[in-house]
Formats: C-alpha cells, sequence, structure tokens
C-alpha cells in the first residue's frame, strides 16, 4: 500500500446530541503518510469528529473507512485492533507505575500475556515482555524521554507526561495516530519539539490526523488541513491555502 493512497475516508458524516448537530455531512480523506490538520473554533465538532473516528462516538449517519473497511459501526476496542491509537485532550498516565512500565502495558504482546491468559512467568511470557520491553524502549527514544525510563510517572512534568502518552499510542506501530490537542499546556519550547516528533513519525510512514488551534502550528507542521465551523467542513487543502482562504480567516483566523 502506497503513501498517499486513502486510509481513512470519512463519508457524510452527522453526529446529533439531541437537538446539536456537532457534525454536518463532513467528508474528507486522510491518505496514508501525511499529517492532516483538523482545526476550526471551539465547538465546531473537532473533538466529536477524533471520537467518532475511533470509535468512541457513534455516528447520526454516514460512514467512517479504514482501508476500505466500514469501522464506524465498531466499539472503541475493535476499532483501535484495527489500528487507530488516539490520545485524549486531557493528560493520562498510571502514577504508581514507570515511564517504561506504562507504555510496557499497553504492549499488545505483554497485554495478551499477561491479562488475557495469566501466562505469567512462562517462557512465552518472558518472550513477549522483552518484545515490549525493547519495543517501548524505542519508543521512548523517539520521544526523547529514554532517560526517564524508570522514573515514576508520578515525578514528571505535565510535558513529560504527554510524551509518555504518545510514546504508548504508538508503541503498537498503529496505521492511524488521533491527536486531540496534543499541544494544550505546554510550553513554547516543548510544542515546537512535539510538531519536530510528530514530523519523525511522519517520515517513518505513520499517518496522523491532529486537532489543534495555534493555526502557526499547524502550518509548520501539517501537510493538509481540513476546517470545521459550526459542525461544517467550510474549507480542506495545503496548509498554506487554507491559511490563505478569505472564508477561512472569516470565521476562524479572524476571530
Ligand atoms: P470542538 O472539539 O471543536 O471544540 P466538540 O466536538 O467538542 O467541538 O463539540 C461540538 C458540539 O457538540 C458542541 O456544541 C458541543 O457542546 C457538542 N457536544 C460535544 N459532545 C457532546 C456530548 N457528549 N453531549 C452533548 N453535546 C456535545
Ligand atoms: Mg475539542
Amino acid at each position: 500500500k502506497a503513501t498517499g493512497d486513502v486510509l481513512l475516508k470519512v463519508e457524510n458524516v452527522s453526529k446529533s446530541f439531541g437537538g446539536i448537530r456537532a457534525l454536518k455531512d463532513v467528508r474528507f480523506d486522510i491518505r496514508r503518510g501525511e499529517i492532516l490538520g483538523l482545526i476550526g473554533p471551539n465547538g465546531s465538532g473537532k473533538s466529536t469528529m477524533i471520537n467518532a473516528c475511533s470509535g468512541i462516538v457513534r455516528v447520526t449517519a454516514g460512514k467512517i473507512l479504514l482501508d476500505g473497511k466500514v469501522i464506524s459501526h465498531l466499539p472503541a476496542w475493535d476499532v483501535h485492533a484495527a489500528g487507530v491509537s488516539r490520545i485524549f485532550q486531557n493528560v493520562r498516565v498510571w502514577n504508581s507505575m514507570t515511564v517504561l512500565e506504562n507504555v510496557m502495558v499497553c504492549h499488545a504482546a505483554t497485554r495478551d500475556t499477561h491479562v488475557i491468559t495469566g501466562a505469567i512467568g512462562t517462557a512465552k511470557a518472558r518472550a513477549d515482555e522483552d518484545m515490549a520491553r525493547e519495543d517501548a524502549l524505542k519508543a521512548l527514544d523517539l520521544m526523547g524521554i529514554r532517560h526517564l525510563a524508570n522514573r515514576r510517572a508520578s515525578d514528571l512534568s505535565f510535558g513529560q507526561s504527554r510524551l509518555v502518552e504518545l510514546a504508548r499510542s504508538i508503541v503498537n506501530k498503529p496505521k492511524l495516530l488521533l491527536l486531540d490537542e496534543p499541544g494544550a499546556g505546554l510550553r513554547g519550547g516543548l510544542i515546537m519539539e512535539l510538531a519536530e516528533i510528530l514530523k519523525q513519525l511522519r517520515n517513518q510512514g505513520m499517518t496522523i490526523l491532529v486537532v489543534e488551534h495555534r493555526v502557526k502550528l499547524v502550518v509548520s507542521m501539517c501537510d493538509r488541513i481540513v476546517v470545521l465551523n459550526l459542525g461544517d467542513k467550510i474549507a480542506e487543502g495545503s496548509a498554506q491555502s487554507v491559511a490563505r482562504d478569505p472564508v477561512v480567516v472569516d470565521a476562524y483566523l479572524g476571530g
């Protein structure tokens, strides 16, 4: 499957919460190997879209396809198993575990061996654990926090916790990574570092959908951008063209 093919297809998706129409007939594609930015003012439906793509929110109409297969009717764990990984707007790490453990417990190999079969201590369990440790360390390396591997997660700064979360979300090498405001609460320097990390992941072949409201950051990091406003898609295109689109400037950048 080649870079540039459609990986995720959002087909005429609508979502209502009671009387609120959070998404109205939205369609766009995410191409394999790109960073697609999803922007728009507060309440425009960005988180709802990410939630729909990860199976946390059921769409009211339309569908979402991953590699040509409909995923919008699947529960979140099946969407995850199909290769869609995400982080949430609020940082969630397990404080009593070390950084390395935080990442290892999310590895498919240890999850299956320890939790499902209870095969602790067998040769297979040890091999799985070694694999999980190796992959977890690689993920920490990518985030530039391997030196924190044995620290307790409760000792980390907010920014470091965010990087642990990111390491966790890529440890199983997902096809698609969904990020809802990954830069929220981070200081300027760390935000640019995060942008570099995401570009590096993209260069290694990962596909990323990122919600972010800082336009400069979006333009510097995204290959293409989709703009939502009050649940409607109002623009789509290259970062440069979208940032200059008068409709976008009017609805969002100007405000
Ligand atoms: P954004 O992430 O762009 O700020 P959201 O997707 O969070 O926007 O919200 C879009 C609209 O849907 C808002 O009007 C919001 O109040 C509403 N909404 C989102 N989630 C729910 C929910 N679980 N129940 C009711 N309304 C919701
Ligand atoms: Mg949101």
